[in-house]
């Protein structure tokens, strides 16, 4: 495959129209973002992204957005591109932006959108290929933080335990800790601080993350992981925008972890 780099200038272009629904009694229209760094115009150039209207009879597939976009490569397009696995909620694989919001295809019911409904991939990220965002700069953020336990004991034979207020902290009394965090950039994707300064700023989900490993009470490395995020723009890019907190599709606060880090670095001051 060609290198994933759109035309210089492009636009979004309007698409195909292809109605699918064979006169079914449900027709529902999806407008989805298509691009292809291999759909070169007759120049040779990339051509330019398109939206293409599909519709089909929800009749025939499952109540979410995922069952549609699947319907769709099986039945109309088989060329449509995207990432999917568990479609349960838990492995973060079909993170993408449905009608303006990021969030999982596979748990997107698509009876809360009225109208036809936009699929577009993760915003301000490089596309692969159709709604396939390249996050391999978010696996290397999030590779930085070194995210396993360091413990300056030995490995006891068994689990290493913890106290049920300390699980607590990272497991949330609700099941919204940190701990449930499925890594599909959702929020980092909604952070304007993230767009502007992804290069160097952790955005979101990393420093959640992080913060999962400095509260954990079995890990000895705390001091070296506050070091490592004491920087001008790895945490403190973070203003509080909160797009992260109200777009997580898991219930989950990246918001208030990245402030308690940052009460953790003025603690330690
Ligand atoms: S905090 Fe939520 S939105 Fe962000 S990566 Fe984790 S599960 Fe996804
Ligand atoms: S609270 Fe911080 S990380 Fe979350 S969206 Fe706002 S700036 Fe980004």
């Amino acid at each position: 495959m060609a290198e994933f780099t759109l035309p210089k200038n492009s636009k979004i272009l309007k698409g195909e129209k292809i109605d699918a629904s064979n006169g079914g009694a449900r027709p529902k229209t999806f407008n989805v973002y298509r691009w292809s760094p291999d759909d070169l115009d007759e120049a040779g150039e990339v051509k330019n992204p398109r939206i293409d209207a599909i519709t089909i009879d929800l009749d025939q597939c499952g109540p979410m957005v995922l069952d549609a976009l699947l319907y769709i490569k099986d039945n109309v397009d088989s060329s449509l591109t995207l990432r999917r696995s568990c479609r349960e909620g838990i492995c973060g694989s079909c993170a993408m932006n449905i009608d303006g919001t990021n969030t999982l295809a596979c748990t997107k019911d698509i009876g809360d959108v009225k109208g036809d409904i936009k699929v577009t991939p993760l915003p301000h990220m490089p596309v692969v290929k159709d709604l396939v965002p390249d996050l391999n700069h978010m696996y290397a953020q999030y590779a930085s933080i070194e995210p396993w336990m360091k413990s300056d004991t030995a490995a006891p034979t068994r689990e290493r335990l913890q106290s049920e207020s300390d699980s607590l902290v990272l497991n949330g009394s609700d099941g919204h800790g940190p701990a449930a965090c499925i890594l599909c950039f959702c929020c980092s994707t909604s952070c304007p601080s993230y767009w502007w300064n992804g290069d160097r700023f952790m955005g979101p989900a990393v420093l959640l993350q992080a913060y999962r490993w400095i509260a954990d009470s079995r890990d000895d490395a705390t001091g070296e992981r506050l070091d490592q995020l004491e920087d001008p723009f790895r945490l403190y890019r973070c203003h509080t925008i909160m797009n992260c907190t109200n777009t997580c599709p898991k219930g989950l606060n990246p918001a208030k972890a990245i402030a308690e880090i940052k009460k953790m670095m003025v603690a330690r001051h």
